[in-house]
């Protein structure tokens, strides 16, 4: 019998996984691939903060937490903050333990993005950012950063009209490896005082910044909606951990918008996310920051790569221009990668991530020379 209604709500048309779906459709035939797509650590939780998770099941801590996290990690982070950035205990600002950065941009772009209004970023961007400002009615607007990935102040101002509600970075990116530089970010700061932009910085790799001092916006802008994470910086994607912290008014509505969606983040891994914020990760990061190195020496000159300079990713030019057409013969050739499409309104690079074991980046990246020697 025809349905009086479709079962799907209209503002599900505004989903579009097509690019990412025919690349894993290709990659289903592949035995045993290179897999250099993952965006995700190939270390493991350290074991200090898989034992505290451990421990707080065992203690009982499996009920609802409160909504805006628990006491003891919400004070871990604030304590960090008064840290990094001199915040005082008596600053307006709240903070909110989330269910992994997702949870933050959703409930971000959900508490303040109105039908019509215009979001901020950079192209390329994570793909995130497009679809969850889609499905609140609001409208992507990008500014162009190749080929370098520096964003063009000029380009940025450009973009900006009174439709404009919030500028979104993301530093080190997701996908070009891109680090902000302070002074960016201080020009980027007197743009968005000038037009009262919020902005809302995605700093989930924040720990992977291999060539200068990691430089957070928050320092220099007050209206700035600050999200950290877990799942990159201690390997915890599993575990759905982020935090946010801004302007107080802003926070208090987005933790009343958890209590009827997330409710709250997963308790016990809230109790390892306060052994995490102590935990040292200078290895891993040594050791991601000589694949960046692995990456470059074997792609620099022949893709012409800029060279990346944190999270755990390359944005490579594809030889011929056609970046479908390069990962189509790198996956013939066992070798998995994104084409930017993914990530881009253009076609013209691929996304490596560098996320794997040194041996099986470096037999990646030979195939990639070897194909891109005929393409
Ligand atoms: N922001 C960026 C830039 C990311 O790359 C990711 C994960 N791929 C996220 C946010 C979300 O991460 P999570 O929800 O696991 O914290």
């Amino acid at each position: 019998m025809p349905r009086k209604f479709d079962q799907i709500a209209d503002r599900m048309n505004l989903l579009d996984a097509s690019g990412i779906r025919k690349v894993f459709d290709l990659a289903a035939s592949m035995k045993d691939p290179i897999n250099l797509s993952i965006g995700q650590p190939d270390f493991d939780v350290p074991a200090p903060i898989r034992q505290e998770a451990i421990d707080a099941i065992t203690r009982g801590e499996n009920k609802y937490t409160l909504t805006q996290g628990t006491a003891a990690l919400r004070e871990a982070i604030a304590a960090k903050c008064r840290e990094e950035f001199g915040w005082s205990e008596t600053d307006d600002r709240g903070y909110l333990v989330t269910s992994g950065v997702s949870g933050a941009l959703l409930l971000a772009i959900q508490t303040m993005v109105n039908p019509g209004d215009e979001v901020l970023f950079a192209d390329p961007y994570f793909v995130m950012y497009s679809h969850l400002v889609n499905i609140a009615g609001g409208k992507p607007v990008m500014f162009d950063t190749y080929d370098d990935f520096r964003p063009d102040l000029q380009k940025l101002s450009d973009s900006i009209n009174d439709k404009t509600r919030m500028l979104l970075l993301n530093s080190p990116a997701n996908p070009t490896g891109y680090v902000y530089t302070e002074q960016e970010l201080r020009d980027i700061a007197d743009i968005a005082r000038k037009h009262e932009l919020l902005v809302v910085s995605d700093e989930i790799y924040n720990l992977f910044c291999y060539d200068t001092p990691f430089a957070s916006i928050a320092s220099f802008y007050e209206n700035t909606l600050l999200l950290r994470g877990f799942s990159k910086s201690y390997a915890m994607t599993g575990w759905r951990m982020g935090w946010c912290s801004g302007p107080a008014a802003i926070i208090e509505k987005m933790t009343m918008l958890q209590q009827y969606t997330f409710v709250c983040a997963p308790s016990m891994a809230q109790a390892g996310a306060v052994t995490a914020l102590d935990t040292d990760m200078s290895a891993q990061v040594a050791a991601y920051k000589n694949k960046r190195d692995m990456v470059f020496a074997a792609l620099g000159e022949t893709f012409g790569l800029v060279k990346p300079g944190g999270a755990f990713y390359a944005f490579v030019p594809a030889p011929g221009g056609d970046a479908t057409a390069f990962v189509t013969k790198a996956i013939e050739n066992n070798v998995l990668i994104i084409p930017g499409n993914v990530f881009s309104t253009q076609d013209t690079h691929f996304r490596i991530s560098y996320a794997a074991s040194d041996d099986r980046l470096g037999a990646g990246l030979e195939i990639l020379n070897r194909i891109a020697a005929d393409f």
